[in-house]
């Protein structure tokens, strides 16, 4: 009675990780992977109470418990291998199993004593967490948890590749039908509930770190077009112009605004307007590097601050920018109809806060739009600005659509 209970108690802590794993994903609408943690966890358990309640000398109980099993670290290796954004080969993981279970086999219809058969299984399990290593290990990412997690499938590779053939030094022969009174067996169901609580503490912990990063990240996003929104561009700002002075690299600004728009709003509506700030996002976020900041400051306002980059090349790339928007069909606008967008940009000084960069930056965007709109203006370049506003008051190819209805 003891002994069911106490084999209870591993499938049952298995279960109770994989519906953790479950709800994390479901509530927190959490990626693929930890969907395929709760998986893996539901395949462990089935395995842990297989083993436990199957006749021990049942001829297929090793078989049923390897398929389990090798499906289950399949599932949780692939899951870990997504998780650290790599990729794992299933073919080879399959692989292994098949060569095991085929050594299964042989070993069942050779002997009744389970040593060879419990080595043979391991292995296959070690071999599998071996090459799981070796693709967290290749990963770029490489925080304290990506660290935590490598540590415990190493643990359990050494695990499953030692153990067997240490107890067995001891044991000698395992008959099939005393297998459940022998020392490994009390040993591994020890070594498997360990196993499995720690290893389950660890990716909770992952899941918990994830889950909290995507919500801080998702308040500072611009849900339409998933760029920063202006409070958290602002902050990043604040510490990257010191960082750029520190480390004495130019930092450059550029400031963008959708011209006409409230023609746009006017004409086709407030949601063709809202898919042309998505498309204006899309491509900034297209066409500037991974180490520079792109926000969406206000309604059809962008602001982009390109990390080590001199004045010319930024404006270089507002250009490329202007032009390409320009280019740009939108959803639900006459399909002749292009947008434009101005530009100003202000490369950093010395000393110089984010409020004064961002002030010249958007003083050189309105000289754009006065100057003609769909045009950069470069705030460190001295330039006498037309005022002539009127000319520009409306932009031609809008007002026709306007007048064709
Ligand atoms: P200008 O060329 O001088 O920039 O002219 P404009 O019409 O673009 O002028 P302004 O920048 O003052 O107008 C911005 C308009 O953008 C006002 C507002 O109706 C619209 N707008 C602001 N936020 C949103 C939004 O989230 N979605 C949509 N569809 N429109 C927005
Ligand atoms: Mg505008
Ligand atoms: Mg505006």
């Amino acid at each position: 009675m003891q002994t069911q209970i106490l084999g209870l108690l591993t499938p049952l802590m298995a279960l109770m990780f994989a519906v953790t794993f479950a709800v994390f994903w479901r509530v927190g609408r959490m990626k693929r992977h930890v969907l395929g943690f709760a998986i893996g966890y539901v395949l462990f358990a089935t395995g842990f109470l297989v083993t436990h309640f199957l006749p021990s000398d049942a001829i297929y109980l090793f078989h049923t418990t390897q398929a389990l099993y090798s499906l289950g670290m399949i599932v949780y290796l692939v899951s870990l291998s997504e998780r650290a954004g790599q990729r794992i080969n299933i073919g080879s993981l399959v692989a292994v199993y098949a060569i095991s279970a085929a050594a299964l086999g042989f070993a069942v219809s050779m002997t009744s004593d389970v040593g060879p058969r419990l080595i043979i299984v391991n292995s296959g399990y070690g071999a599998m967490c071996a090459m799981g290593l070796t693709v967290l290990l290749t990963a770029r990412r490489r925080t304290f948890v990506d660290n935590a997690i490598i540590a415990v499938l190493a643990i359990q590779a050494i695990d499953f590749l030692v153990r067997p053939n240490m107890t067995l030094m001891f044991e000698r022969t395992i008959p099939a039908e005393e297998y459940r009174e022998s020392i490994y067996y009390s040993l591994i169901g020890l070594v498997l509930g360990v196993k499995s609580v720690v290893g389950a503490m660890v990716l909770i912990g992952a899941t918990i770190v994830e889950w909290t990063t995507s919500v801080r990240e998702s308040g500072e996003r611009d849900p339409l077009t998933g760029l920063r929104n202006r409070g958290s561009f602002e902050q990043v700002m604040r510490s990257l112009l010191p960082r750029a002075q520190i480390e004495l690299r130019p930092v450059s600004l550029v400031v963008a605004d959708i011209d006409h728009f409230k023609q746009v709003n006017d004409i086709w509506g407030h949601q063709a307007g809202d898919a042309a700030i998505a498309g204006f996002g899309k491509l900034i976020k297209k066409t500037v590097r991974g180490c520079d900041t792109a926000g969406r400051i206000g309604g059809e306002e962008f602001c982009i601050a390109v990390w080590d980059c001199d004045n010319g090349p930024a404006e270089r790339l507002a250009e490329r920018i202007r032009i390409a928007f320009a280019r740009l069909e939108h959803d639900g606008l006459n399909d002749d109809i292009r947008l434009t967008a101005s530009f100003g940009i202000a490369t950093a000084r010395d000393g110089e806060t984010y409020e004064q960069l961002f002030a010249r930056a958007d003083e050189a965007l309105y000289a754009a739009k006065s100057g003609g709109r769909d045009r950069v203006a470069n705030a460190e370049i001295e330039r006498v600005v037309a005022a002539d506003f009127a000319a520009d008051a409306e932009q031609p190819q809008l007002q026709r659509a306007a007048a064709e209805g």
